[in-house]
């Protein structure tokens, strides 16, 4: 993504007598002056029939796609309709997701959302739910879910130009839209939301019978939707407009749109029976048992340990950092949204359950003159963005309560959190079963099922597994030629002095401090790479305090007097390309021989999809950012097993997809992908 494409230009907005927005940009109304919720039922829900059609889901879910989100109304009137179905078919939703795919280039601040919003009293309930989930006016794709009297609602706002935002969506994982708003600016004034190649990508992501209506009648439009496989009727317009379009997907071959990289493509298989085994008790584990069983999912979860969270993830305190990138694509693309979607997650998640969720602030220290120019370099990618705030020292230690010499970037929004009691949150869900004590030591197929061999001699069988052993995933045949590190770490503990309980923020450097909690204090930031290093705590608690002392010396010289309360080490777990492995396991000899050709010319385009061990994923490598990256990678791993619209772009999930490495070391023109 470029540095202009990460940048989004907010809607340029008049507001009329009547409270109504119009576009400067476009010379443009947004609603019908007449009644705009009345012209929204009209054109879009009874359009498309919807009530009718959500009679019948049965607990599956309906995927809407708006182009044009605006204001958002079509969104809450859906969101209403939605929710009265429950109340008067008690079967109908409740167990099914309603997910709402909207683009929008220009998109509505939240104080205009808010704005536009209190003309409609009988949306307040929805409205308020979407305003507290709302994201900041940054390019790319924000998935929020929302409970909205009972049902479930995945609202997925792709801010960027709209026909490149569903391209980045496609994805051969099998999701596909049920019902197409097309609600973008008049067709004279703004053809590109109309024109064929818009049509082609809105045909890319529709399946036979997916419907559409529009409040348009105009010739490009049905000229556009026909020459893409769209059958077109002319009805009566709402109001004084004489027509409006509805149409159906009814396309002339079952031909597939390939992808140019056909080695990400993603599995697409239905399972009926929703039975998943999850390997591995820790952020990763916990989180993708979470989402499955979100969705319905009977999960059983291994756990080698006596109890979940008791490696890496067993930490009393974790802070959730934003790797903010200076450089550009999709990785930096990955480390942002990842970080966004996970306060949302915490927040969301932390009003029902108590794992220490403390949105505190957190400053990363300019703490030498390299830092400051990536930092510099950083800010300039960004802003303006309401999540990060430049400060210097002054401003710092105002906000820090303590005394720095340096400034840097100020995340208010972020914070610490306790892992440990997030891993046992997330396995309170009903549809999880914890097995603890039991080693997972082979895992084979047969008869459609995968068969987990436990260490006391128990055995577990479901259609899919998730590995999310961390770096033991290379204990696995199927998952041994992975490219795992491991890095030591160490978080200590003090008591706490008058000066240190002033702390208000986390602080960042090559080491972090956290504020107070009660009456200790958590310090931490060392990396070792060789375990045997790793044996004397002691000397390694002395490294961390070396290493915070750059934040602050005063403290960190009390904390040597009153000495440490203890120490936790533990693994953490990375890839070489610091980025997780998270998706399908691709089946290496078979993966080798498709693409050997890549061996000769390392650009060939190479049309065949990668073989898979059928049901099997991984889920490892989150390195020292896991608290930042498992929601998202948990959320985007259930959605492809449940044929879902997934949260990231195609290039954010090339960059997290595993068959990476085995691609990468052919190209390299490697023999082995070892
Ligand atoms: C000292 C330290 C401080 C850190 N601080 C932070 C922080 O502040 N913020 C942050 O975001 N991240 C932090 N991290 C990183 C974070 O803890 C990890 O990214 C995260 O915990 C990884 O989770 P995981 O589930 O992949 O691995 P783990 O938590 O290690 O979980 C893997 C689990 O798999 C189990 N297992 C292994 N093999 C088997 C098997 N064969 N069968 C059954 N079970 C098996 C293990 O027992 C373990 O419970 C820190 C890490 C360390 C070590």
């Amino acid at each position: 993504m470029s540095n202009q494409e990460n940048k989004i230009t907010p809607a340029n907005l008049n507001w009329d007598d009547t409270g109504n927005p119009y576009s400067k940009d476009y010379q443009d109304i947004f609603y019908s002056r007449a009644d705009a919720l009345a012209e929204s039922s009209y054109i879009f829900l009874e359009a498309n029939n919807l009530a009718e059609r959500w009679q019948n889901l049965n607990g599956k879910s309906f995927i809407i796609g708006e182009c044009g989100f605006g204001g958002g109304l079509n969104f809450l009137n859906t969101c209403k309709l939605w929710s009265e179905n429950f109340a008067q078919h008690e079967s109908a939703p409740i167990n099914s997701t309603l997910y709402y795919l909207a683009c929008d280039l220009h998109p509505f601040n939240k104080k205009e959302l808010t704005h536009l919003h209190q003309k409609y009293p009988e949306l307040t309930t929805y409205s308020d739910a979407l305003l507290q989930v709302y994201p900041p006016l940054l390019a790319g794709i924000h998935s929020r879910y929302l409970i909205l009297k009972g049902c479930k609602v995945v609202l997925i706002l792709m801010f960027g130009d709209t026909r490149k935002m569903l391209e980045k969506v496609w994805q051969a994982n099998g999701f596909r839209v049920d019902a197409w708003y097309l609600d973008g600016f008049s067709p004279a004034l703004n053809a590109d939301m109309w024109d064929e190649p818009l049509c082609s990508a809105l045909a890319d992501l529709s399946k036979v019978g997916t419907t559409l209506s529009t409040y348009s009648a105009a010739g490009l439009v049905k000229k556009s939707l026909r020459k893409n496989d769209f059958t077109i009727e002319r009805k009566t317009g709402f109001a004084n407009k004489r027509h409006m379009l509805v149409g159906k997907y009814n396309p002339t071959s079952s031909q597939q749109k390939n992808s140019k990289t056909m080695w990400f493509q993603l599995p697409s298989p239905e399972y009926n029976d929703k039975k998943a085994i999850v390997i591995g008790g820790g952020l990763a584990g916990c989180s993708t048992a979470y989402e499955l069983a979100q969705t319905g999912w009977q999960v059983t979860l291994i756990e080698r340990e006596q109890k979940i969270a008791s490696k890496a993830s067993g930490n009393p305190r974790g802070i959730v950092y934003c790797k903010l990138s200076n450089s550009t694509g999709a990785s930096a693309d990955y480390y942002l949204h990842s970080y966004l979607f996970a306060l949302e997650h915490y927040q969301q998640f932390s009003k029902h359950n108590t794992i220490d969720w403390t949105p505190c602030g957190l400053l990363q220290i300019a703490y030498n003159p390299r830092e400051l120019t990536r930092q510099n370099q950083a800010l300039k990618k960004h802003s303006p963005a309401h999540f990060i705030k430049p400060l210097n020292a002054l401003e710092a230690t105002e906000i820090a309560g303590i005394n720095l010499d340096s400034g840097g970037l100020f995340f208010p929004e972020s914070g610490f959190l306790n892992p440990q009691a997030l891993c046992h949150a997330y396995t309170q869900h009903t549809n999880i079963t914890c097995i603890t004590n039991t080693k997972a030591l082979e895992l084979s197929y047969e008869n459609n099922i995968w068969h987990v061999q436990g260490s006391r001699g128990n055995s577990v069988q479901a259609p899919i597994i998730i590995i999310a052993n961390s770096h033991d995933a290379h204990s696995f045949q199927q998952t041994q030629h992975y490219p795992l590190l491991r890095n030591f770490g160490q978080i200590d503990e003090y008591p706490t002095t008058k000066l240190s309980r002033s702390l208000s923020c986390v602080l960042c450097a090559k080491g972090y401090i956290l504020p107070a909690n009660t009456k200790v204090q958590f310090i931490g930031g060392i990396t070792k790479s060789d375990e045997i290093l790793v044996t004397d705590r002691n000397s390694l608690a002395e490294e961390n305090l070396d290493l915070t002392s750059a934040i602050n010396s005063d403290i960190t010289e009390e904390f040597k007097k009153i000495g440490l309360i203890k120490s936790r080490t533990g693994v953490r777990c990375s890839s070489p390309d610091y980025l997780p492995l998270v998706g399908p396991v691709e089946n290496k000899n078979y993966c080798q021989e498709v693409y050997k050709a890549l061996r000769r010319n390392a650009k060939k385009d190479v049309v065949q999809e990668p073989v898979y061990e059928p049901g099997l994923f991984i889920n490892v490598a989150h390195g020292s950012h896991g608290l930042t990256s498992t929601p998202i990678a948990a959320n985007y791993l259930a959605n492809i097993i449940n044929k879902s619209p997934l949260p990231l772009t195609n290039a954010n999930l090339n960059c997290l997809h595993p068959i990476r490495y085995l691609i990468s070391n052919l190209k390299k023109q490697r023999e082995s992908a070892d």
